[in-house]
């Protein structure tokens, strides 16, 4: 059991995945939760299950490509619930997978605007408020992709590479003054992400066996622990949770 009572929430890519299981496990133990993503129908159903179970949640529809969008749902956040402790930047895309010599510069493009320019404008716009305060987590959520190489994801690895760079530049600039900023690479996780790698056929992952794959609920659970002190020790990395250790220690083997 971890307890953020009192603790603020925003994650972004909560209408479905990790992101909908990061937003449930965050209001079980005790955070009041923002919701954020484009689909709005899916992010109010879920705000709305949390609520009725009896835990405080919100949506706010969101484009992580846009900064303007993304400072609004912190704004949202700050006077929906008084603050901002927690930042789960979970928003992220694979499509389209595609061998570099065929790729579409402006899909390409696009998975940048998203799984980079997404993450640094949460940090961009939560860490004002967190520096005001002098403590807040940013999660960052990374993949095995952000060092190592697969075809047909050359957009997707060079994405993740650079939010792991910036788990660590805003960890240099940020430590500090009380901010914690960790990644976390899940490993493969059963979603909607991995139904689309495994129709592109493209690399091994995409010959996966379905049943390998982690639950979702496995990756709320750790975010959730890495808000607690346990995620110190992870300060400007990625934690890994195909490390046994880290299973154990969350409590999801
Ligand atoms: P998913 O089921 O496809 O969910 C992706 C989420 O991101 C959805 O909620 C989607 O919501 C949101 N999203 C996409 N583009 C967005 C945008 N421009 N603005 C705001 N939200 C956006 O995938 P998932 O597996 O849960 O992935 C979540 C994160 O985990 C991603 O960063 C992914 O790279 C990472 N990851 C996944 C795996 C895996 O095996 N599944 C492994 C390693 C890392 P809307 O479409 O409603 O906006």
């Amino acid at each position: 059991m971890f307890d953020l009572t009192g603790q603020v929430a925003l994650v972004t890519g909560a209408s479905r995945g990790i992101g909908e299981a990061a937003a449930r496990s965050l209001a079980k133990y005790g955070a009041r939760v923002v919701l954020a993503a484009r689909s709005a129908g899916d992010i109010e159903r879920i705000a709305g299950e949390i609520t009725a179970s009896g835990s405080k949640a919100s949506s706010v529809t969101c484009d992580v490509a846009d900064y303007e969008e993304v400072a609004s749902a912190i704004r949202h956040t700050v006077e929906t619930f008084g603050a901002i402790d927690i930042l789960v930047n979970n928003a992220g895309v694979i499509e389209p997978i595609s061998r570099i010599e065929v790729s579409d510069p402006d899909g390409w493009d696009k998975v940048i605007d998203i799984n980079v320019k997404g993450v640094y404008h949460g940090i961009r716009a939560a860490v004002p408020h967190m520096l005001e305060k002098g403590a807040g987590t940013i999660v960052n959520i990374s993949s095995g992709a952000a060092t190592g190489a697969l075809e047909g994801w050359s957009h997707y690895c060079a994405s993740k590479a650079a939010a792991l760079s910036l788990t660590r530049c805003a960890d240099k600039e940020f430590r500090e003054k009380g901010i914690r900023v960790v990644g976390l690479s899940p490993g493969t996780v059963a979603t909607q992400m991995q139904v689309d790698i495994k129709a592109s056929g493209i690399n091994p992952v995409s010959q996966l066996d379905p049943s390998v794959h982690i639950p979702p609920e496995w990756v709320g659970e750790t975010i959730c622990w890495l808000c607690t002190e346990a995620g110190d020790d992870y300060r400007g990395t990625d934690c890994s949770l195909r490390d046994e250790g880290v299973r154990k220690a969350v409590g999801v083997i």
